[in-house]
């Protein structure tokens, strides 16, 4: 039986320091958050880490804090606290509905910000041990195999959709992504954060060896600012999305002065519909709008043999969201 060791990092120094010496020992280490998704990774054998770095005794690492310029929040704040806190609530609601969407309340009341955005995919192929490019093979297994729940944007050469709920409402809101590592403290925005398969087949973000995400900067909204998140599973629950949409919508009345729609679900990393976004500027927003919007969401999609059903889930959800964004 394989022997883990457990570090439980005090600091975010701490942690980063445990990682670089695990490495110069030849040993292999993950950073855990609630570890809901590493540990059955590591039973797996799909992540080889024997050296568990733990940051959830980091002090401070979970927090909150508002300014008028932005809301910044600890990567290791749980779902369940992200999603019923009152700022949160109040000022980010697609990011608290897309916490509160995440599995279970028991994955909920552990899993962290910091590792769902990080959490590997859920492709069958690479969560079974098929060597693939998320394995660091060189090919993809998906392609002419099972395929319904993959990519219809932005696939190749892994087919890969990222698994986050809580991903694209972050980059709805602009989010800023804070990393720490070896060579000190980073940001990268929503658009460099992300990586797709075309530029990296193994990875699904740009954080480099030995980083870990800290947390996230949302620059401060106008007041007008009404925002949602909506998802389409499979089943009734403790699942990932088929299908998520997360929109901002920036209103005047009930006219559209500036939209974010990004999509979860339907590529390799949460995927803004920029034409979406262009064409509800200066719209009223209304069941006409709204149908139009949904239908140019899917306009570029290219869909794989099995998961054509993605596409009219997408333009319902792009649909249903900017209906509900609807003034009063
Ligand atoms: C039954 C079930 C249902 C689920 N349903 C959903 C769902 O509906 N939506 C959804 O989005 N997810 C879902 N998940 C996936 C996942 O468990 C959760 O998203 C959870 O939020 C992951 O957070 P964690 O803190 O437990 O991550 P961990 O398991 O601790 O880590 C996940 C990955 O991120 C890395 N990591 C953790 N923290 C950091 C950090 N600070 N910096 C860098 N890397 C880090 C780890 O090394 C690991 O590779 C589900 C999981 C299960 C088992
Ligand atoms: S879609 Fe990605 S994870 Fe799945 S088999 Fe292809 S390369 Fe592997």
């Amino acid at each position: 039986m394989k022997t883990l060791s457990n570090i439980n990092a005090t600091s975010v120094s701490e942690a980063v320091l445990a990682a670089q010496e695990a490495r110069a020992e030849g040993r292999s280490y993950a950073y855990s958050g609630g570890g809901t998704d590493l540990l059955q990774q590591i039973k797996d054998g799909t992540d080889a880490a024997d050296v568990i770095i733990n940051l959830r005794n980091i002090e401070g690492s979970g927090q909150i804090s508002a300014s008028n310029a932005a809301i910044s929040i600890g990567g290791l704040i749980t779902l369940e606290q992200l999603a019923s806190n009152d700022i949160v609530a109040n000022r980010l609601s697609a990011i608290a509905q897309a916490a509160n969407s995440v599995g279970t309340p028991q994955i909920r009341n552990v899993g962290t910000l910091s590792g769902n955005v990080t959490q590997r995919p859920w492709c069958w192929y690479y969560r079974n041990g098929f060597n693939c490019f998320k394995a660091g093979g060189d090919q993809c297994y998906s392609v002419d195999g099972e395929n319904g729940q993959h990519a219809i944007f932005g696939g190749g050469p892994s087919f890969i959709v990222h698994p986050s709920d809580v991903a694209p409402a972050l980059v709805a809101f602009a989010a800023v992504f804070t990393i720490a590592g070896p060579d000190g403290e980073r940001e990268l925005s929503s658009e460099e954060f992300f990586v797709l398969p075309r530029n990296n087949p193994a990875r699904e973000n740009n954080l480099l060896e030995g980083e870990l995400l800290t947390g996230v900067r949302i620059p401060a909204a106008a007041a007008n600012t009404v925002s949602t998140y909506h998802k389409i599973m499979d089943r009734e629950a403790w699942t990932h999305a088929e299908v998520g949409v997360a929109t901002v919508i920036q209103r005047n009345g009930n006219e559209v002065q500036s939209a974010r729609v990004v999509l979860a679900g339907v590529a390799p990393i949460p995927w803004r519909v920029q034409a979406v976004e262009d064409f509800l500027v200066g719209k009223q927003i209304n069941e006409e709008v709204a149908q139009a919007a949904g239908e140019l969401g899917i306009a570029d999609a290219q869909p794989l043999a099995k998961n054509a059903h993605k596409l009219p889930m997408t333009s319902a959800a792009i649909q249903a969201a900017i209906l509900d964004l609807a003034a009063g």
